[in-house]
């Protein structure tokens, strides 16, 4: 047992998300993260042939520009390109354009995390390593935008930094910005992590924190361990927590953590030494000369931040005071834009079939058996057979008892398998839905004529009379009348 307890946790991210652009963030080649060709999207520029010019991507420019706005940073009024040289393989002007002092955003806030900045650099090709020890270049992804992020050390437990890396891969989807799939690569997270005594147990500040930094008499941040290699939400927490006890144990026993890069190991589950800081890069950054710097006074950043999407916090928001649904239920519809467009489109359509309806109904169908019957069936909600208004029909169908649950479960199920509206397949199999008010005109007739009673105690305004009458009607048309419609019917012909 490691005394984990006795540490706090200090946790910055380094984020790179590829930018959506059409094409490459320097040179006209096509920026296609899933071309299976490779080496298809190159051209002189971005293979570095000697005496070729870059030539910057302004989309690539004002997406970064609009997520600044976004998480509320600060958008430069002066910002520049520099080169940042090193040398490796998929790297084949020996240096990558960045932004190293003059980032295009620098502050903003994402689920209470500061950010430091955010800048836009170029990536770099990817390797093929073989069984048989060669490797082989693939430049299509060398030049694509990219989006480098930095947080301030604000984190403090692995959770925590999952929910921020989750909320930043949402807010990049909403705007468009990257598809930021993890598993693709698109989006890839570096965690500088460390750990020091808590001071509220009145511990030697002094203790396990030798390190590289020598003793210490004041308070200091840990000795900071770099893990790359993070290529999910679970690794995320995986790392830090590997890094928490690894780092505790260290220190319980006296030892230095020491200042290194390590990588993280999907397989094993651990974190592996991979340099230490000793060996890092002098990159030798200086600006870069053959693009001009990029003054950025004359942007109407009112104008930019009208012009954002709803993005998922006020989205939430929204949806709590709109639709009156549980955190739970929110949280699965704004995961997803499609997934909240859908249910949005389909609370429109009810709304104008039942109006002054509450969407309790329509939020529980569609959080639990809708989403069951994807899950199942193994599809997204932009491939489901099922319009919005189908769905939107038959929970009206549901609202107004036309539908028991039973009823309505298996009728759902039909209506994901085959894309068919409700009463079609209510028709189909015998379960009719009569709201033809000729036909059910003469059954009301019939039922007046029969309870003279009831309808004199319904005129004296006994509130149960017209429920009787329904039922009456939903009696004999076998429950296949719609009861709203009947009801309707009943006010008119008494009225
Ligand atoms: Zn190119
Ligand atoms: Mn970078």
């Amino acid at each position: 047992m490691t005394g984990d307890r006795k540490y706090i946790l200090t946790v910055g991210l380094e984020v790179h998300a590829n930018v959506k652009t059409r094409t490459k963030m320097f040179c006209g080649c096509l920026n296609d993260l899933d071309e299976r060709e490779p080496n298809k999207n190159t051209c002189p520029i971005c293979l570095a042939h000697p005496g070729v010019l870059p030539t910057m991507n302004e989309e690539a420019v004002r997406k970064v520009i609009q997520f600044g706005c976004a998480v509320h940073g600060v958008i430069a009024k002066d910002s520049w390109f520099d080169r940042k040289s090193y040398f490796y393989p998929d790297l084949p002007k020996g240096y990558q354009i960045s932004q190293y002092d003059h980032p295009l955003v620098e502050g903003g806030e994402i689920r209470g995390v500061r950010l430091t900045r955010v800048h836009l650099e170029e990536d770099a090709g990817r390797l093929q390593h073989s069984d048989d020890g060669s490797t082989l270049v693939d430049f299509n992804r060398a030049g694509v935008p990219l989006m480098e992020l930095v947080t301030e050390p604000d984190i403090t437990t692995a959770d925590q930094a999952v929910a921020f890396a989750q909320e930043l891969q949402l807010i990049l989807k909403y705007l468009d910005v990257s598809d930021a799939d993890m598993e693709k690569g698109q989006m890839r997270v570096e965690a500088n992590i460390s750990i020091r005594p808590d001071e509220s147990l009145g511990l030697d500040q002094s203790e396990g924190l030798v390190g590289r930094t020598g003793l210490q008499s004041k308070p200091v941040l840990g000795v900071k361990v770099e893990v790359k290699n993070i290529n999910s939400f679970k690794a995320v927490a995986g790392a830090i927590e590997y890094e928490v006890k690894r780092q505790s144990k260290l220190l319980d026993e006296g030892k230095p953590v020491v200042q290194e890069t390590r990588g993280w190991n999907d397989v094993k589950n651990i974190t592996e030494s991979q340099r230490s800081k000793e060996s890092a890069h002098d990159y030798r950054y200086f600006p870069e000369p053959d693009l001009p710097p990029l003054d950025l006074r004359s942007l109407d950043l009112e104008d930019i931040k009208r012009h954002l999407p709803e993005l998922p916090d006020a989205k939430r928001e929204r949806f709590a005071t709109q639709f009156g649904l549980n955190v739970s239920q929110i949280e699965w519809l704004v995961g997803d834009k499609s997934v909240a467009a859908y249910f949005e489109a389909a609370a429109s359509e009810l709304k104008e079939r039942v109006p002054g309806v509450a969407y309790q109904t329509l939020a529980n169908y569609f959080t639990s058996d809708l989403r069951g019957l994807l899950k199942t069936a193994g599809i997204h909600i932009t491939e489901v057979k099922v319009p919005p208004e189908h769905f939107a029909h038959f929970i009206a169908l549901v609202e107004d008892g036309t539908l028991s649950s039973r009823l309505a479960k298996d009728l759902l199920a039909q209506m994901v398998a085959t894309g068919e509206d409700p009463e079609t397949l209510m028709q189909k199999s015998g379960v009719k839905v009569m709201s033809d008010t000729s036909e059910l005109g003469a059954v009301v007739d019939a039922i007046i004529a029969a309870n003279p009673k009831v309808v004199e105690d319904y005129r004296k305004g006994k509130g149960n009379a017209l429920q009787f009458l329904i039922g009456q009607g939903m009696a004999r048309t076998k429950g296949q009348a719609d009861p709203a419609v009947l009801q309707k019917i009943f006010a008119e012909k008494l009225g």
